[in-house]
This record gives structure tokens, C-alpha cells and sequence, in this order.
């Protein structure tokens, strides 16, 4: 049995107003025929990758797993790259198996000279069926490059070069026709499926910000993520009112910087992380605040009351 292939939408299969399905998309890549089994191809629903949903991707995974359990070596996933940083981590998330779930899109749609499609899908069936993607959760396969869902992040509007992992680098590459993996991410948790679609929101504070916009946004949440400014300090006019949020809803602290860990020792000011960790936020590490809020969401689903310090415990293991 070969790789599974979900084929949704997104650029890689933007053809003008057509559009590409899984079979089209396959006859267009020069190479696929020296993989040990031919994909197995699944058309799924066409839909743009910010119109995705929680429930849409969670059930993409239940079908890969149903994949992989029927025999299938590896599963690629091709989407829309808008949301592609996050979809992958969800799925990271929940995916408990050894085998590979690699996701992949294009930034050039296959009318353009120099579409990267078909070298990005075959760059992705390579890895999904290759004895060194295993065990490594989801990955990214993308220009060439190997990230882990982890920390892999869309960092440019329309470069083909894309997809960096600030904080980490890519942990391999396809060189020629091989997959070399390079160094392996820290051991994942898998956490369990969200039974419930928690609210979880993400405030990036800017420049002179104001309270009321804050309390306006965290109403009715389960859950707040704040991207701060640098190593996760707010404008000390915030303080009072994430003080008393945090007493009511997990509040999660990150950086807005996109690189870098938020600290936990070094600054006391009013609003810088002394005084929020002091308040009750969360401590996010590493955790950039995009990957965070999906994290908090799939914690949130599980249920469960959650309490500061469950959910300090559980960014621990990741940021
Ligand atoms: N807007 C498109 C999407 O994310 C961009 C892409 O496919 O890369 O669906």
C-alpha cells in the first residue's frame, strides 16, 4: 500500500478559476513514479486554508489515522498555506502514530512559471514514506526543507521560501532524491481529541493600547492568549485587567516578536513578566502565540475545569 494523499485546496491547486483535483495535481509531478507504491489518492471538499475549521482538521486527522491504520506507510496532506503553521500543530497535537503526516501546499499556483507544487509534493511523499520521517509527528515538507509542526512558521506574503522555523531551524532536507533528518524535536505529548469547541482568543498588544479593547475581546472566552511586545511585557495601563481575567480564564503570556522565549526572572516593572506571572498568566516559553491559542483551544476542548497551573504544567512540556 502506498502514501495517502489528501488532497484539499488551496494555491497548489489553483488553476485560474479551475481547480486541480488529487489526480490532475499527481499527473503534474515528475518523479512520483520512483516512489515505492503509488499514492493513494483522496479528493477531499476544496476549501481556501482560512476558511478551515477545528472540527474540519480533527476529523482530516481521524481519516489519516484511518489511513495509516488500513496499512498506508505515511499520509501528505496538501492545503492552502495561510494556515498551514497552525492546521499542522493541531494535528501534531493529536497524532499518536509513528508513521508520518506530512503537510505541504505551494505559494506559486500551477499556471505561474515556476510553480512549486509538484516539488513540494513529491518532496512530501518522499518524506511520508521514508523510514527516517517516522516518529517525528507532523512535519512540513517545503522548499526542500523538513520542519516540525511544532515550530514551523509562514513567514513571508508570497516568497517560496516561505516556511522557517525561527527557533529551531528545519530538522532535515531533501537532498536529490533522499530524505535526510538531521536532529529530531524534543518528545511529544499527544493530547487528547477536543470533545468541545472551547473560545480561546489572541490579543496582540501594540503601541498606547487600551484596556477596553482588551476586556472587549476576552468577553465571553474560555481562554486568552496575549502576544506581548519582546519577552512578553504589556503596557502597564493592561495590568489590572489581565490581573483579573487571569483569575477568571487561563491567560497565556507569548511573545509577539515570533522568535525567542518570553522570560520568567529578569524584569519587575509594572506589566513586564514578574508582575504577569505574579498575577497568575501562563508562562508560553517558546510557544508562538499562533501555535499557542491552538494549543489552549485543544487543552479548553478536553472538558475539564482547568486551573492556571494545569495548563503552566502542560505549556511547560512545550514551550
Ligand atoms: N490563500 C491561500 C490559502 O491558504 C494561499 C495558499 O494556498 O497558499 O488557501
Amino acid at each position: 500500500m502506498g502514501v495517502t494523499l489528501f488532497a484539499m485546496g488551496g494555491t497548489i491547486s489553483m488553476a485560474g478559476a479551475d481547480r486541480l483535483d488529487g489526480a490532475a495535481l499527481t499527473a503534474a509531478v515528475p518523479g512520483l513514479d520512483t516512489l515505492a507504491e503509488p499514492l493513494d489518492i483522496r479528493d477531499l471538499e476544496p476549501i481556501g486554508s482560512g476558511s478551515l475549521t477545528f472540527e474540519r482538521v480533527l476529523s482530516l486527522a481521524a481519516a489519516a489515522a484511518e489511513a495509516v491504520r488500513a496499512g498506508s506507510p505515511g499520509v501528505v496532506i496538501t492545503q492552502g498555506t495561510d494556515t498551514l503553521e497552525e492546521t499542522a500543530f493541531l494535528l501534531d497535537l493529536v497524532w499518536s502514530w509513528d508513521a508520518p503526516l506530512v503537510v505541504t501546499g505551494a505559494m506559486r499556483n500551477p499556471t505561474l512559471a515556476g510553480h512549486d507544487g509538484p516539488a513540494n509534493l513529491l518532496a512530501a511523499a518522499r518524506v511520508a514514506e521514508s523510514r527516517d520521517g517516522r516518529g517525528l509527528g507532523v512535519l512540513v515538507a517545503f522548499n526542500d526543507e523538513i520542519h516540525a509542526a511544532r515550530f514551523v512558521r509562514k513567514t513571508h506574503a508570497t516568497s517560496t521560501a516561505t516556511f522557517v522555523s525561527p527557533d529551531a531551524g528545519p530538522i532535515g532536507h531533501l537532498v536529490e532524491d533522499r530524505v535526510r533528518v538531521l536532529t529530531h524535536p524534543p518528545r511529544r505529548r499527544v493530547l487528547p481529541v477536543p470533545v468541545r469547541s472551547a473560545r480561546v482568543a489572541l490579543y496582540t498588544v501594540t503601541l498606547d493600547d487600551d484596556p477596553g479593547t482588551l476586556a472587549a475581546v476576552a468577553e465571553g472566552q474560555d481562554g486568552l492568549v496575549v502576544a506581548g511586545f519582546g519577552v512578553g511585557h504589556v503596557p502597564a495601563v493592561l495590568v489590572p485587567t489581565l490581573g483579573e481575567l487571569a483569575t477568571r480564564m487561563p491567560v497565556v503570556l507569548t511573545s509577539r516578536t515570533g522568535g525567542g522565549s518570553v522570560l520568567r526572572n529578569t524584569y519587575h516593572q509594572p506589566g513586564a513578566e514578574i508582575d504577569l506571572l505574579g498575577r497568575g498568566l501562563v508562562d508560553g516559553g517558546f510557544v508562538h502565540p499562533y501555535k499557542a491559542r491552538v494549543l489552549l483551544k485543544v487543552l479548553l476542548g478536553d472538558g475539564a475545569t482547568w486551573s492556571g497551573d494545569q495548563v503552566a504544567a502542560a505549556f511547560a512540556q512545550f514551550g
